[in-house]
This record gives structure tokens, sequence and C-alpha cells, in this order.
């Protein structure tokens, strides 16, 4: 087992110690003030030493079997025996403590703002930390959290205790969670000068000496993982200090380029913002009349009978609209660049009977730029895609839609006096079914006497 020094002496990074195994590059000492991970905290960084050689301590880990603890080194390997120098990163310690802690108290904040929202799992690997929330704390509540704890640290010295105690013994700590230590239990405790405790963890972790070299606490965001359970995104220390200033200066720029203060760069944004909408749909509204006058200025060709009109725009948001404006009765087709094509439909039932069955527009487009190495498709009165080949992309569809023959239902004949009878309305013998229809009109219903 090694002698844990950092449990004597949380601010001790210093230390002499003897090698005592060696295990590829990982080497074992009598004592040592490296952290090993473990409890969500990173294992320590930083140097070892000795009088032939130096390497860095890459990471530290505990084997909690033997409760020898690792570090794991690069470069040069001391032999067993050696006497070493071991110095921790000492930034880097201090980061992690600052998260630690900054984890503790925050945890201990939302539990005084609402006794539910108690803590699931914490993750502290990286400079964004993690809290994961019990309760569906509401943003209100994070927000309360963050105050409580501002105010805390602000105008409370806290200060670090760390006794072991007897499990027997931890109902009179009353510690925030329940610990699955058994035995001797280290708690992490936070108290006032009044000897209020702010907070009590059962914890083997390290922490900064006063609660206040923690802040700010700063939340960035809330995720919800599950039904029941909120992950609560934040920084601690240093690191969150940084990110406020970084974000800061970010504002600033921004600000400066719409030549307004920091704190009304939101209501300039909202402004843009609504004048991009005016914009948006101006354009939208440009682009349909552009695309209106490009398809009446289209000659209208006849496929079997049908009208059709080829449009090559040189703007690929004109697709849609002049895919859109098709007129009732006729096909478009439209060619965008880089191959960007579509066919649109409108209405032709309603101006022929076909020979076969209904022209199903997404089906003859899908299958035709298919045929070319393409690829595309869409509903019976729309599609779009993208074909390879664009200079054959109009006379591919016009040669499927020869296929069918198209013959033009006659024009509604003009109302009929009413008592008058029908004229006998039939469709053009082509082998089609006939349409007849003979009738004649009731006579309108009248009030008058
Ligand atoms: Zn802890």
């Amino acid at each position: 087992m090694t002698r844990a020094l950092y449990y004597e002496d949380g601010t001790a990074l210093t230390f002499d110690a003897t090698v005592q195994e060696i295990n590829g590059s990982e080497v074992v000492l009598d004592a040592t003030a490296f952290y090993p991970e473990g409890g969500g905290q990173n294992g320590d960084v930083g140097r070892l030493t000795w009088a032939e050689g130096s390497a860095a301590v890459l990471d530290t880990r505990k084997d909690k079997a033997t409760g020898l603890i690792w570090h794991r080194l690069e470069g040069p390997l001391p032999t067993v025996g050696t006497p070493i120098m071991g110095e921790v990163d000492a930034a880097r310690r201090w980061r992690q403590m600052q998260r630690h802690s900054g984890e503790h108290l925050l945890a201990q904040a939302f539990r005084r703002v609402n006794p539910a929202f108690s803590v699931a799992a914490v993750g502290m690997r990286n400079p964004e930390c993690t809290l994961d929330l019990e309760g569906d704390p509401a943003e209100m509540h994070v927000q309360a959290a963050e105050i409580l704890l501002r105010e805390t640290l602000g105008r409370t010295d806290l200060t670090l205790e760390t006794p072991t105690v007897s499990e027997d013994d931890l109902h009179l700590y009353a510690p925030r969670r329940e610990t699955k230590v058994r035995g001797q239990v280290r708690l992490v405790i936070f108290r006032d000068s009044a000897g209020e405790a702010f907070d009590v963890s059962a914890c083997g972790g390290l922490h900064v000496p006063r609660a206040s070299l923690a802040a700010p606490v700063v939340i960035l965001r809330t995720e919800r993982i599950r039904a029941g359970l909120t992950r609560v995104v934040f920084m601690a220390g240093e690191e969150a200090g940084e990110y406020l200033t970084r974000v800061y200066r970010d504002a600033r720029t921004l600000a400066q380029g719409f030549s307004v203060p920091v704190d009304r760069v939101p209501e300039r944004v909202a402004a843009l913002s609504a004048e991009r909408d005016v914009l948006k749909a101006e354009a939208a509204a440009l682009r349909e009349r552009l695309a209106g006058a490009l398809l009446e200025a289209a000659p209208v060709e006849t496929v079997n009978g049908l009208p059709v009109r080829c449009v090559t725009v040189d703007d690929l948001a004109l697709l849609l609209p002049v895919l859109n404006a098709v007129p009732d009765g006729e096909v478009v087709l439209a060619l965008a660049p880089g191959g960007r094509c579509g066919m649109a439909r409108k209405h032709l039932d309603r101006h022929f009977t076909f020979s076969n069955h209904l022209v199903d527009v997404g089906a003859i487009f899908g299958r035709v730029l298919k045929a070319a190495g393409g690829k595309g498709g869409g509903k019976s009165e729309i599609a779009q895609g993208v074909t390879p080949q664009p200079d054959g992309f109009f006379a591919a569809i016009k040669e499927a839609l020869a296929a069918f023959v198209f013959v033009r239902v006659p024009e509604p004949q003009p109302q009929p006096e009413y008592g008058q009878p029908f004229k006998k309305l039939s469709a053009p013998a082509s082998g089609l079914e006939k349409t007849e229809i003979v009738g004649m009109l009731k006579p309108k219903p009248s009030n008058e006497a």
C-alpha cells in the first residue's frame, strides 16, 4: 500500500520518496503526493526526478486490490530503490480541486433550493463539469441555485475539514448523499466561522482549503437526459473565470461590429433577426414573381397533346419556385446549376384523360434520373433530384412522357339557361372510355310567388 501524502497535506505538491516497484512504464513509490484517478476526479500529472534522470508522470491510478498507486511515466525509468523527488503539476491539480469543490457546493445549493434535487452522478474530467440531478429542476431553480451559491461564496468564509469518521457516527454529520463506503469514512465538510456546516459529503477527492477559492461556479446549460434526470453543465474556479472572460471578449467584438454597448447586443440581434425575416419574405416573393415570369417566357411544347415547358434557371433557389408556379393543366421541367432538376404537373386529371394510368411525376422522374445515373423522386405532382447528364434531362423526360397518350377533356360548356337541356358531351373517340352526360337541370328554386 502506498502512503497517500495528498491526504496528509493536500497543498504539499513536492515530496521525496523511493521507487518500490516497476511494471512496464509504471512505477510505484513508497509514498506519493500524486492523487490517483477516482471519484470523478482525474489522476495527477507532473514529474519525477532522480540523480541520473527525470521523467514526466502522465497519469496516476490506484490498484484497489493492493492499495498500490501507479505512476505512468514517459522518459527514462528509475530502478527499484532509487530515491526520487516528485513534483505534482500544481496548476492542473488546483483546477481539479476547484472543479471538485465546485461540484459539492453546487449540489448543496440545489439541495437547498429543493431537497428533491439530489445528485445521481457527477463528472469532473473536463473543464465543463456535469451534475446529474433528479427531480426535474426548471430554469428558475437553476438560477436560484446559482445565485444562492454565488452569494454564499461571496459573503461567507467556508473552510475545508476532512475528518475520517466511523460509519456508526455518520448520522452525527448528516452527509448530503448516502455512501457505500463502510468502516472508516472520509468526510469533506465546508463549514462557516460559526461552526455551521454548509455541505457534508463522504468523498475521497481533493478540495480547495476554502470554498470561495472554487468561485465562480457558473452554470452553462442544462440538458434533459431522460424523464426525471437533468444534467447541469457547469464550470468552476479559474476555468469558469477564463470562460466568462472569453465569452465577454467575443460579445464585445460583436457589439463593436454593431456599434452598440455590449448589453444592447441582444436587442440589436433581435432587430436584425426581425429584419432578416422581412427580407427573406421579400426575397421569396420576388423569386416567386421571377419564377412566374420565367415560366411565361418559356415556349410551350406539346408532347402527345400535353403542354410542357422547359425552364433553365441560373440560381438553385429558383428551382422550387419555378416548379411551384406550374400552370394548370401543364407540365414544367426545370434545370438548375449542378444538374439539380425537377418536374411538376398541375391538375392534369382535370384537363386530360390518359391512355393508361395517371401520370405519376415522382415515379417518371425517379426512373429517368436513375437511368441517367442520378437520383431523385417525389410525390405524384412534384419531384426533385440531381442528374449527372443535365444536357439530356429535358429530352429524357419528354421521351418518358411520350409513352402516354393525352386526350384533352373538353372545356366546360357555358352554363345553360335553367330549364334548358344539357348539350350532349362526349370525349373524342380514341378507344377510350366514353364520357356521356345527358340530363336536365332542375329549375332554380324561387321565392317569387
Ligand atoms: Zn467528492
